[in-house]
């Protein structure tokens, strides 16, 4: 195939001061939770982006010194020539498949808990820090300036010698000090670093003059700006300041990339906002600046994409999470592959790897972080290692999954599934107000699956142990899910509520079909992901009187590691819905809940016609266990193996059961690790040399 002529102008390359973009696709700054904590894992995550066609890739935050120490988070680091080695091997990878390499240079300020260096934050003034609980920052004199302006050159020149082409000036996120030079919140200094809005950006504009002269003959200087705060006339706003900083720096870097501030807003899920998101803020940029501007807003159609190019909105289209779901995007357009490409689903599981300071994972590339350590390619799989048959019995993510990635290995699969659709938990999942998009889970894998004449899909098909062993496939996996509890077991309560069994006491499934009675409802979200708020998001546009019940401090406790927490609030909160935080339910009577504080355990009764309890799963593993207890039986069927995938193994969130489903397929006759114990490479430190100095 090749590609539409509409999306030949996403191809037209690009230059950026002294280096040229091959096309208009741009990987732009974003974490992984790798960084220089797992560098080969993190260099072979970029290698894949360049494969796939990306024409910069850059790095995530890059640490310049140590009164910026973001650890244990996963940052790149670059604060001495001792960091280059390790940050190379990124750009040696990007550069072979011929795309730029980028490095957003930072320094986190007033953010930073600098844990390992133990050295004090700097701001402009003396401030809290931006995050409680961590130690406050000391404002710069002139010589701590100078300073700071040597540290981001010697970083811009280590950044060069180790095969940069972008090099980034960061003030965006509220996480940089060149920004925390320009908010007045913080900015209290009275110095020509203070005051008017032109001392406030004098700093940004030195280490912009800085980075070109150091590196400029070379490298492109690009300026990460965050244009609005999204917090009204409290914050920068893009018609005010926001726009005067781009005026007043026009052509000063070589790029504008562009975004709103803070993270949550710029990365903002598809439960609050849709592609393109950041187009009305960020669209006056370009008529301010004959530099090329990149910006995001979660962009996978490539009409939106030429669409916001043609409008005039931007010159590369910029991605951190449609580049993580597909590697190969722009390969996919370039090659009139559209149908293929791996849509992100705006879920922020991503996100959550950063901020567990774990190698991220994707919900819709189980591929992710397993680059290295697994040899995985998002693209490429190995072929059969046999002729074997396999029978996968449940059409739920996971089963989904196994059959895709099976089918593409070139396996006869045949699926089986009990309803008339499939999908399994995202048919009613994605029925709830916010979830829509996820159904791109389902939806990506029927339409590859629907395209492999090797799997067979039967619908309407329960299989119980007797079919299955009647079916006779060499190898059976069972994928078939989980089931929500309606007897309370959970977190809070390892033993029936007293009362569940009453009428009125429901699971989340019958929420999502409309199985509620008239009256007040409770929510009682012991399980503390997403789905009690976004349970009680419906209850509540359904027109409900709807209490959220949790024992949790906050709420949908999850969605915090997702970014979405303010916003879960806000929204629960103007729609009515009354939370009670730290508070558990401990029995139901007729018409009443049985509520108590967590921490006195004082109880009270409220009024509740029925109580919806999100607590927790129980896998549905029956038919696994009644085929494996009869070795013989299968034996007699010619059932070589019988496995076990997904939420029926454990319940957990949908990017767990997409990813079991995937490394069962690529392990199916593969040989054994060699270390079966620890079935992966792992990033050891050469301690040689160390060990003779302890
Ligand atoms: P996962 O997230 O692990 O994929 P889901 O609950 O989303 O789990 O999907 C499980 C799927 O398995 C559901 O679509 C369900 O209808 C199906 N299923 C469960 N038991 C059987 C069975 N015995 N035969 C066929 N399909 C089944
Ligand atoms: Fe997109 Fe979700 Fe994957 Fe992140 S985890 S890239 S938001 S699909």
């Amino acid at each position: 195939m090749s590609r539409d002529a509409r999306y030949d102008i996403l191809f037209e390359p690009v230059k950026i001061g002294p280096v040229t973009a091959k096309n208009r696709f741009f990987q732009v700054p974003h974490c992984t939770g790798m960084g220089s904590n797992w560098p080969l894992s993190h260099a072979a995550f970029r290698r894949q982006r360049a494969e796939g066609g990306w024409a910069v890739i850059c790095t995530e935050e890059t640490m310049i010194h140590p009164t910026s120490d973001a650890y244990p988070g996963a940052s790149m680091r670059l604060w001495d020539d001792d960091d280059v080695k390790t940050f190379a091997l990124a750009a040696d990878a990007v550069h072979e498949h011929g795309s730029l390499f980028g490095v957003e240079l930072v320094h986190g300020g007033l953010s930073r808990a600098n844990r390992t260096s133990r050295m004090t934050p700097v701001a402009p003034s003396h401030t809290a820090n931006k995050y409680p609980t961590r130690p406050q920052a000391r404002g710069m004199d002139k010589a701590d300036i100078k300073e700071f302006r040597r540290w981001h050159r010697d970083a811009a020149l280590r950044a060069k010698k180790a095969g940069t082409d972008v090099v980034y000036v960061y003030a965006a996120h509220n996480i940089a000090l060149p920004m925390h030079f320009l908010l007045p919140r913080y900015n209290r200094r009275n110095d020509e670093y203070g005051g008017k809005l032109e001392n406030r950006v004098r700093l940004l504009r030195e280490v912009l003059e800085d980075t070109h002269e150091a590196v400029g003959d070379t490298c492109a200087v690009a300026l990460r700006f965050a244009v609005d705060e999204c917090m009204g006339a409290d914050g920068l706003e893009w018609d005010k300041e926001g726009r005067e900083v781009v005026e007043m720096l026009a052509d000063v870097p070589d790029l504008w990339d562009v975004n709103v501030s803070g993270w949550e807003y710029d990365s903002n899920t598809s439960r609050f906002s849709e592609e393109g998101y950041q187009e009305p803020y960020i669209a006056f940029v370009k008529q301010l600046t004959s530099k090329p501007v990149v910006g995001v807003g979660r962009y996978t159609s490539p009409d939106a994409m030429v669409a916001a190019i043609k409008k005039g909105v931007m010159d590369f289209i910029g991605a951190a999470r449609p580049a993580i779901a597909d590697p190969f995007l722009p390969k996919k357009i370039e090659e009139g592959r559209i149908d293929d490409i791996r849509e992100c689903i705006g879920c922020n599981i991503c996100v959550t790897g950063n901020n567990t300071f774990a190698p991220m994972r994707c919900t819709q590339n189980p591929v992710v972080g397993e680059e290295w350590r697994r040899g995985w390619h998002a693209e490429r799989i190995g072929p059969t290692g046999s002729d074997d048959q396999v029978l996968i019995v449940g059409g739920g993510p996971a089963g989904l999954e196994a059959a895709r990635a099976l089918g593409q290995r070139g396996y006869a699969v045949t699926l089986a599934e009990r309803e008339k659709e499939l999908g399994g938990r995202l048919n009613w999942e994605t029925s709830l107000p916010g979830l829509a998009a996820w159904a791109r889970v389902r939806d990506w894998r029927l339409g590859q699956i629907g395209t492999m004449a090797n799997v067979q899909v039967y619908l309407d098909s329960f299989l119980d142990d007797n079919a299955i062993r009647q079916f006779g496939a060499a190898h059976v996996v069972l994928a078939t899910g989980a089931t929500w509890r309606r007897d309370g077991v959970g977190h809070s309560h390892h033993h029936a509520l007293p009362g569940a069994g009453r009428s009125g006491v429901i699971g989340p499934e019958d929420v999502a079909r409309g199985h509620v009675g008239e009256g007040p409802v409770i929510v009682y979200d012991d399980d503390q992901m997403y789905l009690g708020g976004v349970l009680a998001e419906k209850l509540a546009r359904d027109g409900r009187d709807v209490t959220l019940v949790t024992p949790g401090s906050d709420v949908s406790a999850f969605t915090i590691l997702t970014l979405e927490q303010p916003f879960v609030q806000q929204r629960l909160r103007e729609l009515g819905v009354t939370i009670l935080q730290q508070t558990d339910l401990v029995a139901v009577h007729d018409g009443e809940a049985e509520l108590a504080c967590v921490f006195t355990r004082a109880t009270r009764r409220v009024p509740a016609a029925t109580i919806v309890l999100v607590t927790s799963r129980v896998p549905n593993e029956a038919i696994y266990h009644k085929l494996a207890r009869r070795p013989d039986l299968l034996d007699a069927a010619g059932i070589k193996t019988v496995g076990i995938i997904g939420d029926c193994v454990a319940p957990g969130l949908i990017a767990a059961a997409v990813h079991d489903g995937h490394l069962y397929a690529r392990e199916l006759d593969a040989p054994p690790p060699e270390n079966p114990d620890v079935p992966f490479l792992r990033e050891h430190m050469d301690l040689r040399e160390e060990r003779e100095s302890v």
